[in-house]
């Protein structure tokens, strides 16, 4: 019997071998802009036609490569980058494997160009389908020029398979820019069928973000950074408030190389919980940079998911940093508050010279419930008084509360304490929102989502500390419930006898409520653990919440100052205290937005 096994020639085992790590034009883009990189370029320029399929050309001002080197780079595992199986666990460069211009000279024509720092003279090599059908010397500048011309030109069958243009210009731009922000040090340009899609100068990341998302990916980003002995994070999260519904701008790098990683996806997801829309997903730039032999380099090429060594400890830190970042974030209309909108009372009662008069509504009486004692009139001056009368009819229909300020105006109060401070005036509109001037203009709070936040926050800790005060009801109240509620409430007693509540089965499916959470807005205890059962239901099918966390919710739900409550100025200080001493003050516990601030330009706009 005849032998019957053969060699491949080399082109078609080149061909077979290039389908793994060319499969359209992106991977293209990705092989060559990497090797410009690992060049140590300072400038590439990417001009492609047709999205690839015509032409993908490189230009870069890196290294370039000799004579030899440039017939070299062609043939399979021919690399610079490592020359022994024990530099593969500290790689620092993009590739290492030596296949990737063999692939592509497999499936295409190519046209390189290049020159070493050095030499006087550069090298062309023209190689269409693994043969090379010239090569001689030409005057080219320093760096790497190299072509790429009708990709699949032998392989129709993947050529057929290319999707539409504008599908692998996606594909193109999405392996452009992640390689363009892991990288912001470096200049790039972008030329698409002659129109510059990209000119991204070199600079930080922030600017490189900006260069591709546009400027205003600026506000909508906080810095992430630390420093562990396993790794290092740097990099942007979005706020919460700019995730969208669809997945989109979530970037990691390691080593300033893309990865995808849904294990360490999760973390930042979780460290984002509850100060979220559901379903909506935060953009995110993580950088994390660990020690290559941590890593596993042992991955296909066009892989991006990468293996480390410490996953769980790594998952841990990633977290922990999302999470911080999130609360830096969030304290931040804390400390914004405006000097300039605050409201300095001269002391009442006192000649000072100088000090305009005023006067003041010497039937002011903050306990009264009559109109006319509840309206302290502040004027410094007659003109000043006719303008605040003007401003009383603008204002009518809102609903104010008598700040401290005019407190300290009327009479009997303790005038060496109260006089000459500075106070924030707090204004509550439609038993809803509460608004104050801060430095960029006014912050808006939605008092019940406050509230719930503060709830939230105090009622988690409880569960897991078991750490609550209860206020006794004066009169237990009884309640009959259904049979389900009953169950219900069996598996949940623990838990809400650790936030407060205090409650005795009476028998017959009915309880009483002897006890309920300290601090609750809502004072109707039957009404609130009415609320709270009917929260807690229908939040059941919510996976994603730990049961406590969704008891929690439940709870801060049910015990939050309802709307159309009036609070005084001293309750609002209160809330505001409170809220802002929050870990996330900026979100509900259902990932509602509590506080937002009406910016001054939004103010300048709306009056031109
Ligand atoms: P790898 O990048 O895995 O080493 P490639 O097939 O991508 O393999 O490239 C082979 C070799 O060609 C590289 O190791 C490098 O020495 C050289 N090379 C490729 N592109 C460039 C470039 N733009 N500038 C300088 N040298 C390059
Ligand atoms: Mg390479």
């Amino acid at each position: 019997m005849p032998d019957i096994i053969k060699l491949l020639p080399d082109s078609v085992a080149n061909q077979i071998a290039a389908g793994e790590v060319i499969q359209r034009p992106a991977s293209l883009i990705k092989e060559l802009i990497e090797n410009s990189v690992d060049a140590r370029s300072k400038t590439i320029k990417i001009i492609i036609k047709d999205a690839g399929r015509t032409l993908v050309q490189i230009t870069d001002d890196g290294a370039g490569m000799s004579e030899t080197d440039a017939r070299l780079c062609f043939e399979r595992h021919a690399t610079s980058k490592i020359s022994s199986a024990e530099e593969l666990f500290s790689i620092q460069t993009k590739g290492f494997r030596g296949e990737a211009l063999a692939s592509i000279a497999a499936v295409a024509m190519v046209e390189l160009k290049t020159r070493k720092e050095g030499e006087e003279i550069g090298t062309l090599i023209k190689i269409n389908g693994s043969k090379v059908e010239m090569q001689e010397a030409v005057s080219c500048p320093k760096g790497t020029n190299i072509a790429v011309k009708n990709l699949f030109f032998n392989v129709p069958a993947r050529r057929k398979f290319l999707k539409s243009e504008a599908t692998e210009l996606r594909h193109i731009i999405n392996e452009f820019q992640r390689i363009a922000i892991a990288h912001p040090g470096i200049s790039f340009i972008f030329i698409s069928n002659e129109k510059e899609l990209f000119n991204l100068n070199p600079s930080n990341l922030m600017q490189r973000l900006m260069g591709i998302f546009g400027k205003n990916i600026n506000v909508s980003l906080v810095n992430i950074n630390t420093e562990s002995s396993l790794i290092r994070i740097s990099g942007f999260i979005g706020k919460p408030e700019h995730a969208r519904k669809t997945f989109g701008e979530q970037y990691f790098f390691v080593n300033y190389r893309y990865m995808r990683h849904p294990y360490f996806h999760k973390a930042v997801m979780e460290a984002f919980e509850n100060v979220l829309q559901p379903d909506s997903i935060p953009s995110y730039f993580i950088f994390l940079e660990a020690d290559p032999a941590t890593i596993d380099v042992n991955i296909h090429p066009t892989k991006t998911e990468i293996k480390f060594e410490n996953e769980r400890m790594i998952w841990q830190i990633i977290h922990a940093s999302v999470r911080e970042a999130i609360g830096k974030f969030n304290i931040s209309p804390s400390i914004d508050f405006d000097r300039e909108g605050l409201i300095e009372i001269p002391p009442p009662g006192k000649g000072i010279i100088g000090m305009p008069d005023y006067e003041i509504n010497p039937y002011y009486n903050p306990f009264s419930e009559d109109d006319k004692y509840q309206r302290p009139t502040i004027s410094f001056d007659a003109e000043k008084r006719d303008r605040l009368e003007n401003w009383d009819k603008l204002l009518a229909g809102i609903e104010s509360t008598p700040g401290p300020d005019q407190k300290e105006a009327g009479l009997g109060q303790d005038e060496s304490e109260q006089s000459h401070k500075r106070i924030t005036r707090l204004i509550q509109i439609k038993g809803k929102f509460i608004l104050c001037p801060v430095k960029s203009g006014l912050m808006v709070v939605d008092q019940k989502r406050a509230h719930e936040r503060i709830l939230f926050e105090k009622f988690l800790e409880a569960l897991t500390k078991g750490t609550s005060v209860s206020q006794k009801s004066l009169f237990p109240r009884s309640l009959e419930l259904s049979q389900a509620d009953i169950a219900l409430l069996s598996e949940i007693e623990d838990d809400l006898k650790n936030v407060g509540f205090d409650i005795s089965y009476l028998g017959n499916n009915t309880v009483s409520i002897n006890g309920y959470p300290a601090d609750s807005g809502n004072d109707d205890p039957v009404q609130m653990f009415e609320i709270l059962l009917e929260d807690y239901k229908s939040t059941r099918k919510d996976i994603s919440l730990e049961p406590r966390e969704r008891l929690a919710r439940s709870m801060a739900r049910a015990g939050a100052i309802p709307y159309g409550r009036q609070l005084s100025e001293e309750e609002m200080r209160d809330l505001f205290d409170t809220l802002f001493a929050c870990k996330t003050p900026n979100y509900s516990a259902a990932g509602k937005p509590v506080v937002n601030i009406i910016t001054t330009e939004e103010f300048d706009k709306r009056l031109k």
